[in-house]
């Protein structure tokens, strides 16, 4: 699996369900990954909602979360 780094902090990302939250609402073929911490921020949510998201995500089936 290649790096992924959070284009705002710089952190290491190593949650599978990081990549796939940032995929799922930024595009497949973004180039920008944030942190959990800085995507919710940036998309003016708590971390919280963002994990309750992937979870919903998830139910749905979304084969970004598998
Ligand atoms: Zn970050």
């Amino acid at each position: 699996m290649r790096r992924y780094t959070c284009v705002s902090c710089g952190c290491a990302i190593t949650e599978k369900d990081t990549i796939g939250i940032n995929k799922k609402l930024l595009g497949k073929q973004t180039k920008s990954f944030y942190c959990m911490e800085c995507f919710a921020d940036y998309l003016g949510v708590s971390v919280e909602e963002l994990q309750d998201k992937i979870a919903e995500f998830r139910e749905e089936g979304c084969t970004l979360f598998s």
